[in-house]
């Protein structure tokens, strides 16, 4: 069985740890690898390897660090397929959305790219007589990423690219079920020309995690993942004086009024909410028809929903793989009964689905309630599965009011093809990333992003500008020289007086 260890001090480290998980295909439920969860000497001297490795780094010339990023995008793109490939077989994703997830992270990359024009600074001549003021941003020191399951290589890439090139060394933890991504983009890094020590993955779980929290040579913590963690994140990580930004869990609503184009909303709800399994946190799953509209609505999602083509990420005809896990394959499962307890109407149930060659892969079926309440736990809760709510409303307000009362607020969108509605939805929508006519709004690497409400904790929006502040601190320099006594130029030989 393959092991999988860290990636510390630019070398691959087979992992001391005495306590190993399994890592799966999720495709055939089989257990494919075993990951060494590091020890608390590991974890040490990956922080040790970190922080030997900042002051130089961060006295390299931003443009110098910039090239390292140029080549990294080189090598990136050479490898997507090859990265997609390792994403989809631990993860189960088809590999056009796993290629999809490199090509976003990349993107990353290439802003990272421009950070001698991002860390510029300003200057002010004479905010006293003769006196010049001056600020300017400063790396951190070490840094974290702590990754989720669903984005192996895209939400750390999110983070690493824009904390290197600002200055910082980083520790990458990405989640135990899919850790190979991470390692493979080490090496990357490392051919790139970034130094030893400066980019290191350790992996394992929550023990690793406190660890990292509470050590007073981390400067910064990047998480994304569920809301319990990334609250627990942020106030463990801030208590101990570190800066946090903390991403969770989300319940993203696609409002349907009355006037919108009905192809478009149809195929913008199959895509966001059976895409990827719905195992994205821009994934829809509460669609809100506006009137008369739900009827025509849930009847050609159902059609198109039974004729989704599932199989494995190696199947090039698959539009959704498998669930990550057999347990999340049983909590999903499980909130599909509980949605029937509630009194909701199954009208499609993903349930008891088995693909042949592939009976003990973790498959979950597209799935569909309708008369969904906003009581009911599969409103209130994440699943994260290919569950589509339907929350039928009479009106825009009711549906904007049912969309703002949600605990998570990360992403919203509306269909429609009125102006004004769209404007009153964008202007009174309590989310961070906001849809008109666009299904998934996840916005590109040069605009920053993050959720509103629950779905986040901490001040700062991840990449982009954002990123850039986060991972920076500001100084900012007054100053002013004693006039000096100018005699204008002597022509004779100078003597001492
Ligand atoms: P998770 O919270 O279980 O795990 C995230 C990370 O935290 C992993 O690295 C994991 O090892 C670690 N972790 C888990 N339990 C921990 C604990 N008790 N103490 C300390 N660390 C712990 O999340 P997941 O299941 O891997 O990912 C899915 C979640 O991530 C969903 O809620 C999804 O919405 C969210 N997500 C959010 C965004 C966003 O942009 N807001 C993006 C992607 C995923």
């Amino acid at each position: 069985m393959q092991k999988i260890g860290h990636y510390i001090n630019g070398k691959a480290v087979p992992g001391a740890g005495s306590r190993g998980l399994p890592v799966y295909n999720p495709a055939t439920g089989a257990q494919s690898k075993e990951l060494a969860v590091a020890t608390v000497d590991e974890v040490n001297a990956v922080i040790e390897a970190a922080a030997a490795a900042y002051p130089a780094w961060t006295a390299t010339p931003p443009l110098r660090r910039a090239r390292v990023m140029f080549k990294f995008k080189d090598l990136m793109e050479q490898h997507a397929g090859e990265l997609a490939e390792i994403i989809s077989f631990e993860h189960g994703k088809v590999q056009s959305d796993a290629l999809g997830e490199v090509a976003r992270g990349i993107e990353v990359v290439e802003f990272a790219c421009g950070i001698p024009e991002l860390l510029k600074g300003e200057f002010t001549e004479n905010v006293g007589t003769n006196i010049d003021s001056y600020s300017m941003r400063q790396s951190l020191g070490v840094c974290v990423g702590i990754t989720p399951f669903n984005f192996p290589a895209m939400v750390p890439l999110w983070m690493f690219p824009v904390a290197l090139a600002c200055g910082n060394s980083f520790i990458l933890k990405v989640s135990e079920k899919v850790p190979s991504a991470a390692l493979r983009m080490a090496e990357l890094l490392k051919q790139a020309g970034l130094p030893d020590g400066v980019f290191n993955v350790i992996n394992g779980d929550k023990e690793v995690v406190e660890q990292l929290l509470h050590d007073k040579r981390i400067a910064a913590i990047s998480f994304v993942g569920s809301t319990p963690i990334a609250e627990y994140v942020y106030t463990t990580g801030t208590a101990a004086g570190k800066r946090v930004q903390a991403l969770g869990g989300a319940k993203n609503h696609l409002v349907v009024m009355p006037d919108a184009n009905l192809d478009q909303a149809v195929d913008a709800l199959m895509g966001a909410a059976y895409g990827s399994a719905g195992e994205r946190c821009m994934a829809v799953s509460v669609a809100v028809p506006v009137g008369p509209i739900a009827e025509p609505l849930i009847e050609r999602i159902t059609e198109r929903a039974r004729a989704l083509k599932i199989g494995p990420g190696t199947d090039k005809e698959a539009e959704m793989g498998p669930l990550v896990t057999a347990q999340h394959k049983a909590k999903v499962e499980g909130y599909i009964a509980k949605g029937e307890e509630e009194g909701a109407k199954l009208v499609l149930d993903g349930r008891g689905l088995t693909l042949q060659g592939n009976e003990d892969g973790y498959f979950t079926g597209p799935t569909l309630f309708d008369h969904v309440t906003p009581e009911m736990s599969i409103y209130k809760e994440e699943i994260f599965g290919p569950v589509l709510s339907v929350v039928r409303q009479n009106s825009f307000d009711a549906a904007l009011k049912l969309v703002n009362d949600h605990e998570f607020g990360n992403g919203a969108v509306i269909y429609t093809s009125d102006g004004d509605t769209a404007r009153a939805f964008t202007n009174g929508v309590l989310a961070g990333m906001v849809g008109v006519n666009v299904p998934i709004p996840v916005p590109m690497a040069f605009h920053s992003f993050g959720g509103w409400k629950r779905s986040i904790f901490g001040d700062h929006a991840i990449h982009g500008r954002e990123g850039v502040r986060f991972y920076t601190r500001i100084k900012t320099i007054t100053s002013r020289w004693p006039a000096g006594i100018r005699k204008g130029a002597e022509f004779a030989m100078p003597t001492m007086k």
